[in-house]
């Protein structure tokens, strides 16, 4: 891959801060709902994921939904009850932005913005993001090769935003056991390729609850620098993905599990 100008490995892996975690070097874990439902979801699930050791807070205002009639989310009231839960926990947020339109009011809110895997070939909204400072989350797009998804890092860098983290969240294949197959040879392509720090997302990675923490802790040990997992304060309430999540006492044995394995592999 000799066309990657700026996310190609130079030996100097990206670092940077948001809220006091340092990207790249500190374990990541963003939890949080699939999407933001009300004010006292939100408030109560970002309290408890704090509370056992989530360090930023993932909600959904704008989702990306497979039929028009399914929720589609609560829009900037959204973004204004993640502001107010970043506010109430201190949590940074990570929220995603759907439409180039959007971006300009996402990134007033939130302190990543987060690049869907239906929008990784966005390339007008990869470029827009790529203009405004806030950080941003890339996810793998369903069906996207490896040399995809780097370009399309590259075009968020070439626009003048080197804060890109990759967030591997499972492929479509064959296998409709899970919801989608986690790659998580990816997280060692991704590092060898690039400099970016790279994430996973077990929760859309394997669409079961079930599965999240061995995923999680198999991502660990194979380098990733955190975590995106999906949290609700009552799983099997969640307006959308409730297969997928787990409640925020799941959530803390898992980072329990994660964090003494990252220390062992230090
Ligand atoms: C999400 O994180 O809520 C989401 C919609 O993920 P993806 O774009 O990976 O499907
Ligand atoms: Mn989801």
């Amino acid at each position: 891959m000799d066309n990657l100008k700026l996310a190609g490995n130079n030996g100097t892996k990206t670092t940077f801060k948001v809220g006091n975690i340092n990207v790249g070097k500190d374990l990541v874990i963003m939890s949080g709902p699939c999407a933001v439902e009300n004010e006292e979801q939100i408030i109560e699930t970002a309290k408890a994921v704090k509370e056992v050791g989530a360090n930023m807070l993932r909600g959904g205002a704008y989702k990306p939904r497979t039929s028009p009639y399914s929720f589609q989310g609560l829009g900037e009231e959204g973004l204004q009850l993640l502001a107010k839960a970043r506010e109430e926990t201190g949590l940074p947020i990570v929220t995603e932005v759907v439409d180039v339109h959007d971006v300009d009011l996402v990134a007033k809110y939130t302190d990543i913005l987060q690049i869907g895997a239906r929008n990784m070939q966005n390339f007008a909204l990869l470029k827009k993001v790529g203009q405004q400072e806030k950080p941003v989350m890339l996810k793998r797009g369903l069906a996207a090769t490896i040399e995809e998804w780097v370009n399309a890092a590259e075009y968020i860098l070439s626009e003048g935003n080197k804060k890109v983290i990759m967030c591997e969240r499972g492929i479509r294949t064959y296998e409709t056991y899970t919801r989608n197959t986690l790659d998580l040879s990816a997280v060692p392509i991704i590092k060898e390729l690039t400099h970016l720090p790279i994430i996973v997302d077990p929760s859309h990675g394997t669409g079961k609850r079930e599965l999240i923490e061995s995923m999680s802790l198999a991502a660990i040990a194979a380098g990733a620098d955190g975590l995106i997992i999906e949290a609700h304060i009552d799983p099997d309430k969640a307006t959308s993905d409730a297969a997928q999540t787990i409640t925020p006492a799941k959530l803390g044995e898992i980072i329990v599990k994660v964090q003494k394995l990252k220390t062992s592999l230090d």
